[in-house]
């Protein structure tokens, strides 16, 4: 095994039962990434059986709250536990909003070390023991960011939130694994998010082994097997919905 992604939260701003807040975890030997840490997630760390002292790096695609809600509440859980510094990747935006957290909770600021790294599209870096990371621009209300993590010879690309589009595909190139957002079902009229319909002319020839959907609102509760079947017919990859704690090795 090279890596395992861990779907801990599924689901959206509007709760539903069975899917909290976006949150993937990716795993790479014995290093822990966390992508996105919505409302619900820390729970989730807990459930799946993984030490949330163990996550010290959290990539954020964007800072709605939906991604973001339980960034405090980890950082706050490992400085209870005496683990003090973690590294936070996101967009531009980053630093001044957990600044202004932190300016609202002094106790957290003067105990945890946290270095915030923002991002560009375009921009390359690379995580412990050779794990690279590329990002690149989504469609959406505010800026996000879809990244490419590779590690070891194996892609595994997280779209965060957007409208299926050209540069977070061209970024999914050869992918094993593309977890793309998928907020709505079949014809919903919708932008700044994905529906079945606008994501499959995308996958249609494309190079990507297998999509797992995310992001899931309750609107689309009922439409699942539509969904599969509907993408199916024109994309010759695996194609999955994914749920909270549903694991994929790679
Ligand atoms: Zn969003
Ligand atoms: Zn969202």
């Amino acid at each position: 095994m090279d890596m395992k992604i861990t779907f801990l939260g599924t689901g959206v701003a509007i709760p539903q039962k069975d899917r909290v807040q976006s949150g993937v975890l990716i795993e790479y030997g014995e290093n822990k990434v966390l992508f996105d840490c919505g409302g619900g997630i820390l729970n989730r760390i807990f459930e799946s059986g993984v030490l949330h002292t163990e996550i010290d790096t959290i990539v954020l695609s964007h800072l709605h709250l939906d991604h973001v809600a339980d960034v405090m509440c980890l950082l706050k859980a490992n400085w209870l536990c005496e683990k003090l510094d973690a590294v936070i990747y996101g967009p531009v935006g980053t630093q001044e909003w957990l600044g202004r957290l932190m300016a609202i909770y002094p106790y957290m600021k003067v105990k945890v070390n946290v270095e915030v790294r923002e991002v560009v599209a375009g921009e390359e870096f690379e995580l412990s023991q050779g794990c690279n990371v590329r990002c690149t621009d989504g469609i959406h209300s505010v800026p996000s960011l879809g990244y490419r993590v590779e590690h070891d010879g194996e892609v595994v690309v997280y779209s965060g939130d957007t409208e299926p589009c050209d540069s977070i595909m061209k970024l999914a190139q050869g992918a094993d694994m593309l977890i793309h957002e998928c907020s709505f079902p079949l014809d919903f009229p919708m932008t700044n998010h994905a529906t079945p319909d606008m994501l499959r002319p995308y996958l249609e020839n494309s190079d990507i082994s297998k999509v797992y959907l995310t992001h899931l609102y309750p609107h689309m509760q009922g439409h699942e097997k539509e969904t599969l079947e509907y993408i199916k017919e024109k994309y010759e990859g695996e194609v999955h919905i994914a749920s909270d704690l549903m694991t994929v090795e790679l």
